[in-house]
């Protein structure tokens, strides 16, 4: 519990930490982001692929700002019915478009609601499948599963074919920066735990079916999440 509670201090201070300078860091950024767009199409060769770097970079720099930006925004905005379907397929949709999913083969089951706030709700969802296709790999497989408990509590289980979490990387999962990846911001899961904390839900981790990770999102029910807020 003290642990969890230095977590939530930590991840609080960078929050308000951040909101101070991204806005100061995003904007030269942007620019950054405009040039190096514009050099790139009068660019040829190795010049041409060194820019590519370059903007590769420059991205990563602004899904770090992003990502301390979502740790700052405390997320108690206003709620209202997500239709869970609805919200995976959209996440799966804008990867794909995004190319962020490559060959690997993204299942959606089951239907439910939840009573969130849609678009930090849909971050969530998109960093775990994110995450879940970046496991699974070319030609893998992750599989989506929404389900709703007789108490109304929605989950949503993402499961991938991957490797699984190791035993190391199980203990640090949710810390700010933690990345075994290596151009990975460390902040997805960091951000995700965060959301789900603030609308009175968590996040576990198992193995699921395909035999890599399980990451499952609870949501309690609407009239729970009111009770609290009365
Ligand atoms: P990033 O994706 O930028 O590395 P995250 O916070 O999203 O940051 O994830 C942190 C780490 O958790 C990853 O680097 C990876 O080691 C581990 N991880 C997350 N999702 C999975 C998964 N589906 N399977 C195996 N490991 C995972
Ligand atoms: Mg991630």
């Amino acid at each position: 519990a003290v642990a969890r509670l230095v977590q939530h201090e930590k991840l609080a201070g960078i929050g308000r930490l951040a909101a101070g300078v991204a806005h100061e860091i995003n904007n030269p950024l942007g620019v950054i982001l405009g040039y190096v767009r514009l050099l790139q199409r009068r660019a040829e060769g190795t010049l041409a692929e060194d820019l590519r770097v370059v903007e590769e970079e420059a991205v990563r720099c602004q899904d770090i700002v992003e990502g301390l930006l979502d740790l700052a925004r405390p997320g108690r905005g206003p709620k209202e019915p997500v239709a869970l379907r609805d919200a995976c397929e959209e996440v799966v949709s804008r990867l794909r478009e995004a190319t962020r999913l490559g060959t690997v083969t993204v299942d959606v089951h089951g239907e439910g609601t939840a009573w969130a706030q849609a678009p930090r709700l849909r971050q969530v969802l998109l960093n775990l499948v994110k995450n879940a296709a970046e496991a699974a790999g070319e030609g893998g497989r992750v599989e989506v599963r929404i389900a709703v408990d007789a108490d109304g509590s929605a989950r949503v289980a993402v499961s991938d074919s991957g490797p699984g979490v190791t035993p190391e990387a199980r203990a640090r999962l949710f810390e700010p920066f933690f990345t075994t990846k290596p151009s990975g911001t460390g902040l997805g899961l960091a951000v995700s735990q965060a959301i789900a904390e603030a609308h009175g839900g968590r996040i576990d981790v198992d193995t699921g079916a395909l035999g890599g990770a399980r990451f499952t999102l609870s949501l309690p029910s609407p009239s729970r999440v009111q009770e609290a807020a009365a």
